[in-house]
């Protein structure tokens, strides 16, 4: 008999899972809903923020999207009801046998006061095109990159960010008129890799860039720039900022969530109840929230769904690897090969910067693009 599998969300997570239970050729019909028209890659969005692309070249549109036995839906999710597992839409209703939250995670930058008002955020494709227009305009003064709370998307973007706004500055020959600071509220830049925490700091050292560590932010003022817990004040001419992460309020109001994301067995991705999987940035924390540990996780949950079709073995626990692109500047992209959950501890392996690893990520995107989208 066919399984009905409605899936929340057309982001990594989702598309990773719509592939593989489409090539599996196992009796599903299943249901893939967003409310969005267009997929972007998240590392898309530092693309548009330093002017090398535009936003119509890095969307991809959900009308190339062709998978058979997949159907996509336009509309936006809201009610949840976990027990029953049925979804209501803003178009209509949903009941599944398998059902598979992967909504990402939202940004409430109303949790920052001033962030809205005084700052800008780099993280949407819209903030990511505000910042953009505004870069050209800034010639000298402090720019402050500053995340407002963990856990957050992709924890070395705001590294990336900074080094990225380091060149563009030495590009336009303004750079000795700019002071960069970055403010993270983690102990290191990416603390799952000491090595490459370390190559960040000396990299930022390099370039002049100062990094606060441990920093909290509280809020934005007008007058007085950044204000910190720790009653620091930092002023700046522009601002950078990461806003804090949630649930989207439709997870949250489906009494799913427990501090903020959806609790999951972390080796099965299975919630709280039978039928009923959470994926991706939207779970709580166990592995990065990182676009390549929701794809991770959507495998397990396809190679579960298949063998129960009774085809092919059960994949094993999900292990929580993955590969992370960072951009170091001046056109190299370095690698960290994340593993989480395998061993008795997390560890991240650090492969130096290089033009080679920057046409490897250029080719994880255009495969996933592929796999996804044919295009
Ligand atoms: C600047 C930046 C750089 C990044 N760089 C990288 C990188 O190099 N490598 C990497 O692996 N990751 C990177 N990421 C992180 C990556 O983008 C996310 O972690 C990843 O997209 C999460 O996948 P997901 O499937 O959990 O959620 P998402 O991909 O966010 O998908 C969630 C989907 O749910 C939809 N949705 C939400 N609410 C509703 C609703 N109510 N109704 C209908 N649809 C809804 C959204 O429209 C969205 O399409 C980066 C992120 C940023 C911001």
């Amino acid at each position: 008999m066919s399984t009905k599998v409605v899936i929340l969300g057309a982001g990594f997570g989702g598309l990773e899972l719509s592939a593989m239970l489409s090539e599996s050729g196992a009796d599903f019909e299943v249901t893939l809903i967003d409310r969005n028209d267009a997929f972007v890659f998240g590392f898309s969005k530092l693309d548009l923020l330093f002017g090398r692309t535009t936003a119509d070249t890095v969307r991809h549109s959900y009308a190339d999207f062709s998978m058979p036995g997949v159907t996509f839906r336009q509309e936006s999710v809201t009610a949840i009801d976990p027990e029953n597992r049925v979804v209501t839409t803003s178009d209509s209703s949903y009941e599944a046998d398998a059902l598979v939250i992967a909504l990402g995670a939202d940004y409430d930058l109303d949790a920052t006061p001033g962030l809205a008002e005084f700052g800008n955020e780099f993280y949407s494709v819209p903030g990511a095109e505000r910042l953009s227009r505004m870069i050209p305009e800034f010639t000298e003064g402090h720019a402050v990159i500053g995340i407002c709370g963990a856990p957050f998307k992709c924890p070395p973007a705001p590294s990336e960010c900074s080094l990225m706004l380091h060149d563009n500055l030495v590009e336009r020959g303004v750079r000795d008129g700019c002071q960069i600071t970055l403010i993270n509220p983690l102990p290191s830049p990416v603390p799952p890799s000491p090595e490459m925490s370390a190559a960040l700091c000396q990299e930022f050292e390099k370039r002049g860039i100062e990094l606060i560590s441990g920093g909290r932010i509280q809020a934005l003022d007008g007058d007085r720039g950044v204000l910190l817990e720790d009653g620091s004040e930092i002023p700046f001419d522009i601002f950078f900022g990461v806003p804090r992460h949630r649930a989207p309020d439709v997870v949250i109001d489906s009494g799913l969530t427990e501090d903020g994301f959806i609790p999951v067995d972390s080796h099965t991705l299975e919630a709280r109840l039978p039928g009923v999987y959470a994926v991706g940035d939207v779970v709580t924390a166990g592995v990065p929230k990182a676009g390549v540990f929701s794809e991770g996780a959507a495998r397990i949950v396809a190679g579960n769904l298949i063998a129960g079709q009774g085809q092919g073995e059960a994949p094993g626990p999900y292990l929580g690897r993955g590969n992370c692109y960072i951009e170091f500047g001046e056109g190299k992209v370095s690698r960290v090969d994340i593993d989480f959950l395998s061993g008795p501890q997390r560890t991240g392996v650090f492969n130096e910067p290089s033009l080679a690893l920057a046409e490897e990520k250029v080719e994880f995107g255009r495969s996933r693009q592929a796999r996804w989208f044919g295009t």
